[in-house]
């Protein structure tokens, strides 16, 4: 039996009518960039986060931007954030012309330790964005503390639906961003993305910055950008967010049926707290990538997120970060695997993730 990393069929095998009537209904309807599909996600999706305002986007990454020019960033600032995470992170900062300041992560959390937050803010520090990485979200009442009044930029690009003390992810900082990247919690049938916040005047930067910086047709207020959310994605959202509950608890399921099946092998397993979205099971393992293998030859798929810490991105050698140290997130990068977990994974399967591991654990030839 092989198992996939990824299979988002099974994901839409029981709503494949709904999204099909939503994606005929967009073809017929004659709009097809920021209608009225657009507008009704942007409600619902704030009602879901518990936030005043959604600005629907083109992407994750058009969403972290425009959070970070809505927030006052600019060229010579400095953004933090930790060096463990999606390329993305980074490079919205950079579009902004402001450095990335790095912040090692927690080693048990693998989000921003609050802990070394305070000696990397300095006068040019604009904004500070925490990353909820693998849907775990980050310590942010620590965070907010320390940070004052400086903006928190929630990368809430893996959190969909996320919680913490009965507040969900988006709704935590100042602003929160999220990607409708098809493999995300809530994914589209295509690219999407968006912003949260409470404040009406931000919430009006994004709308306009995302549509060529316009207050009103040819009026360009502000140097803007096309980042315009689409109506079939729109309308592909609003099916899916229905679901997007009910996905989360079957990934806590799964999780939950990994960490018996095995707690006794010499793997590190994620923590499990409360509000907890497994967006990804981000396992460690010494020797990772001998035990990739041998666990693709056993037909079991995984992934690493990710193998290059931010500072270490060639892309990135101009900015000098490759001096740092950040010895938790090197760490994770050299370690992690990620094991298949989605909605429609079976017990079956989650078996045989486990006898492959247990066969290579005791040197069984396979
Ligand atoms: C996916 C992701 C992004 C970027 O989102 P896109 O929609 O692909 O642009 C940013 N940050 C994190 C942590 C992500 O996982």
């Amino acid at each position: 039996m092989k198992v996939p990393f990824l299979d988002l069929r099974r994901q839409h095998a029981p709503i494949q009518d709904r999204l099909e009537d939503a994606t005929l209904r967009v073809i017929r309807s004659g709009r097809y960039v920021l209608g009225p599909e657009v507008a009704a996600f942007e409600s619902e999706f704030a009602r879901y986060c518990g936030t005043r305002y959604a600005v629907a986007l083109n992407s994750g990454t058009s969403a972290l931007h425009l959070a970070l020019l809505a927030a006052g960033v600019g060229r010579g600032d400095e953004v933090i954030t930790t060096p463990l995470s999606f390329v993305a992170t980074v490079s919205a900062i950079h579009y902004t012309g402001a450095r990335a300041v790095f912040v090692d992560v927690d080693p048990r959390t693998y989000t921003l330790d609050p802990a070394l937050l305070a000696v990397a803010i300095t006068p040019r520090t604009r904004a500070i964005m925490p990353v909820h990485l693998y849907g775990r979200i980050a310590d942010m009442s620590a965070i907010r503390e320390v940070a004052g009044r400086l903006p928190v930029i929630e990368d809430a690009c893996q959190a969909h639906g996320a919680a913490l003390e009965g507040r969900r992810a988006g709704s935590l900082g100042d602003l929160g961003c999220f990607s409708f990247y098809p493999s995300k919690n809530l994914g589209a049938c295509g690219e999407g993305g968006a912003v949260t916040t409470d404040d009406p005047e931000r919430a009006e930067t994004i709308r306009r910055l995302r549509d060529w910086g316009q207050s009103g047709k040819y009026r360009h207020v502000l140097k803007g950008f096309n980042y315009r959310m689409d109506e079939l994605q729109a309308a592909v959202l609003r099916v899916k967010l229905e679901r997007l509950d009910g996905w989360n608890a079957e990934r806590r399921e799964i999780a939950r049926a990994y960490r018996r099946a095995l707690e006794d092998l010499p793997l590190a397993l994620p923590e499990d707290v409360d509000g907890h979205v497994y967006h990804l099971f981000a396992a460690r393992a010494k020797g990772r990538d001998e035990l990739r293998r041998a666990l693709e030859s056993a037909g079991v798929e995984t992934g690493v997120h990710y193998p290059v810490p931010l500072h270490r991105v060639p892309a990135f050698a101009e900015f000098g970060y490759v001096e740092k140290r950040f010895p938790a997130a090197e760490a994770v990068a050299d370690e992690e695997i990620s094991l298949p977990l989605y909605p429609g994974l079976s017990a079956e399967e989650v078996d045989t993730v486990r006898r492959a591991l247990e066969g290579i654990v005791a040197g069984v030839p396979r």
